[in-house]
């Protein structure tokens, strides 16, 4: 592998920053700038900068493992290999195809995400695959669709925060999940625009905000319907918007009509006065925008959360028009690609749906199989885990480190324990990993070359660097051995720009259509933003439609970006420019309106009681990333957030009698967490919160509930009742 500068992505979250990495003489990367990739402009946040050292990280996996006498010992990858084949194979056998599991993440390459969801259901044949983005934004991806016909996260790129007039931010710590996107919210309020911020906690990004809402946990449905009801009342709708371009405003208007602004305090704690000064901060400039996270997403009426801040956009006609509209700020760092293409329990590549005849036939075609042979929709990712040891008898896992990260963790991993069979793919024994029977070591993103889908729908290019250490296989070659012992010998390419070529076949005429990206296209632009159809029909790129190719695309480019942008061949007349912006004049709906959603407030799937009077919410810190696999095994990463607390009240310190760093045990239905006291002014006096990246005795997700929202299968990791109590140090 050459030694110069290779201009890549960030392998963790979905702003996908923009960097550099150059191998040194010594051995490992470095990391550095890349001013020319317009969303993080060189900027990196801690996790990205120090991510090189997970590449050669002594705690590595680097040969597969297999369980023999009880412990897992080092083996050859024919054997791994071929464990792996032989009992799937006699799973299946044994109890049929809906016996066998796949489990994928919103970590993994476009390229993975398909060829991982075209193995499940080509070569095992089992509706049963569902993956961790499922934990994530499904619920936003649901509301997103019912409203607009069409979910992708943020319908405009973040170049149109700063230009907007005031961005109400939803459950969404900015801060420290993605720290250079901050720098759009500065220039918004340098531009004279306002930032209001919706949190239970007082977070670093709600310490900017010009006015910061704290309402209870799992009360933003009411406070949304409160926001909707003064806009009503004080007259700030937008009636021939409303008119041309929505419908079911009607019963939307007289749900959201029967939350009082009074009544809405007492629900959430957020005062009148509040109320009507955000109203008036969203509707007073010309246009304006509300983002939602986790906070409203992860929750048992998530997706009625969300439709009711998007009824919002909606109804002051703030959506689908110029610098306005409604988004969700995607987590993981493929959370937008990863439930485009096909790991998702209940879709099909292209964004299409699993049940739909036409779809089915459609992708059927492409991959040469016989569309009713194709399994239907399966269960969502808790359901699946919680199904593990009875109805899924053997599990293949890539990508995801569920024994951290899955609500009621500890019952999911007493699950994972009555596997007849457990195997994962992963860089290193992950706890999960820990349970399997074979585990396979696997290339990380420096290491191989795949597309990911950034949080604004922009298609990126992460390109290999280095070469792996030695004996070390990428995904889609494990895909491509098993597929072919499981007897499916063609279809499972393990070079990646081959399976791109595949997946823009199959995403043509698809809700995300990828069909006009390519490889060639990814590297000469700074990302292609889908929809995307190819204008002159789908070919390979050495096809008759398309542009001239070269056997491998990327070695045929230059990688240094100003030389690129020098020697950049001017783009193919024909091609499509991409979508950066949607619905600006129709959304994607059948009759081209959005859809207003009439819902009301309920409560949490479990509120307080006398046993458990108290709220916990969870969520991240700075310098970890979701289950901390990679993020726990670097040293500095590690120093500055070394383990989990509990942060608390000072009132409610007082009455526990705790003082700073006292542990504390919090409590709930599903288990038991200790961790040391943070106390803080910055969080309600009736609400604790845990980070969640750590296993053990501090895992948060040992307590959270796994209540399901109905629509989205989402479960409720942002609230659930506790009680706290000193634990023994
Ligand atoms: Fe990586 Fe996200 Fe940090 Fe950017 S903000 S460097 S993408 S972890």
């Amino acid at each position: 592998m050459e030694t110069t500068s290779t201009p890549t992505h960030c392998p963790y979250c979905a702003l996908q920053c923009g960097m550099n990495i150059t191998p040194l003489p010594q051995g490992g990367v470095e990391v550095t700038e890349r001013p020319d990739f317009p969303v993080n402009r060189g900027a990196l946040c801690g996790k990205g900068r120090t991510a090189p050292e997970v590449l050669s990280s002594a705690v590595r996996l680097t040969s597969p493992l297999v369980r023999s006498g009880g412990r897992l010992v080092p083996a050859s990858w024919e054997e791994a290999l071929g464990r792996i084949a032989e009992r799937l194979g006699r799973t299946r056998e044994q109890y049929g195809p809906d016996a066998l599991g796949v489990f994928g993440g919103g970590g993994l390459t476009n390229e993975k995400a398909y060829t991982l969801g075209k193995f499940a259901r080509v070569v095992l044949g089992t509706s049963q695959i569902d993956y961790n983005g499922r934990f994530c934004m499904s619920s936003a991806a649901a509301a997103g669709t019912k409203a607009f016909g069409l979910d992708r996260g943020l319908p405009f790129p973040l170049e149109d925060i700063p230009r907007t007039g005031c961005v109400i931010l939803v459950g969404s710590n900015l801060a420290e999940t993605m720290p250079p996107s901050l720098r759009f919210f500065s220039e918004l309020r340098e531009n004279g625009g306002t930032l209001i911020v919706v949190d239970p906690r007082r977070t670093k990004t709600a310490e900017q905000a010009d006015l910061h809402l704290a309402p209870r946990p799992g009360t933003d449905l009411a406070l949304a319907l409160g926001l909707l009801h003064l806009v009503v009342a004080e007259g700030r709708t937008d009636e021939d918007y409303i008119r041309e371009r929505t419908a079911g405003w009607e019963e939307a208007r007289a749900a959201a009509m029967g939350h009082w602004p009074e009544y809405v305090e007492r629900i959430t704690g957020v005062s009148v006065p509040q109320l009507r000064e955000a109203v008036r901060l969203f509707c007073e400039p010309e246009a304006a925008m509300v983002l939602t996270a986790r906070g409203p997403e992860q929750q048992s009426k998530g997706t009625d959360t969300v439709g009711a801040w998007i009824n919002l956009c909606l109804a002051t006609g703030r959506a689908g028009r110029p610098l306005s509209g409604y988004g969700c700020l995607t987590g993981q760092g493929n959370g937008q690609g990863g439930r485009e293409h096909g790991q998702k329990a209940d879709q099909l590549p292209g964004y299409r749906k699993l049940d739909d005849p036409a779809a089915r036939r459609h992708v059927a075609e492409v991959w040469g199989v016989d569309p009713d042979s194709l399994p239907g929709p399966g269960r969502s990712a808790y359901e699946l885990l919680d199904a593990l040891g009875t109805d899924i008898r053997s599990l293949l896992l890539m990508g995801s480190n569920p024994v951290v990260s899955a609500p009621r963790a500890a019952h999911i991993e007493e699950r994972l324990r009555s596997l007849d069979f457990l195997a994962v793919c992963d860089v290193v024994l992950s706890e999960t990993a820990e349970l399997a029977d074979v585990v396979l070591p696997v290339t990380q993103w420096a290491e191989e070359t795949g597309t990911t889908t950034s949080l604004e729908g922009r298609v990126l290019l992460r390109r290999q660097a280095i070469s792996p250490p030695a004996g070390i296989h990428s995904d889609l070659y494990v895909l491509h051995d098993l597929a072919a012992r499981l007897g499916v010998e063609k279809g499972f390419p393990t070079d990646p720009e081959e399976v791109f070529e595949e997946l823009r076949r199959a995403s043509a005429g698809g809700p995300a259509d990828y069909s006009g990206i390519t490889y060639r296209r990814l590297a000469q632009e700074n990302g292609v933003f889908w929809p995307c159809p190819a204008t002159t029909g789908v070919t390979d790129e050495d096809g008759e439609d398309g542009e001239d190719g070269e056997d491998t695309v990327l070695d045929g480019l230059p990688d240094d970006p100003a030389r690129d942008a020098e020697t950049a061949v001017p783009a193919v007349p024909s091609v499509h420019p991409g979508t950066p912006r949607l619905f600006l004049d129709r959304f994607a709906t059948g009759d081209g309106r959005a859809r207003f959603v009439a819902v009301a407030h309920r409560a949490s799937g479990e509120e307080p009681d006398a046993e458990y009077p108290l709220l916990l919410t969870t969520g991240r810190v700075v310098a970890q990333y979701q289950s901390g696999a990679q993020t726990r095994r670097v040293a500095e990463l590690n120093a500055a957030a070394p383990g989990p607390f509990v942060e608390l009240h000072p009132r409610l310190a007082a009455r526990l009698g705790a003082a700073e760093g006292d542990p504390l045990a919090v409590v709930s239905r599903r288990g038991r967490a200790v961790a040391p006291a943070r106390i803080t002014t910055g969080i309600r006096p009736d609400t604790v919160f845990m980070p969640f990246h750590w296993p053990g005795e501090g895992r948060a997700n040992t307590l959270t509930n796994p209540a399901l929202d109905p629509t989205s299968r989402m479960p409720e990791f942002k609230v659930c009742a506790v009680r706290v109590e000193a634990a023994e140090s």
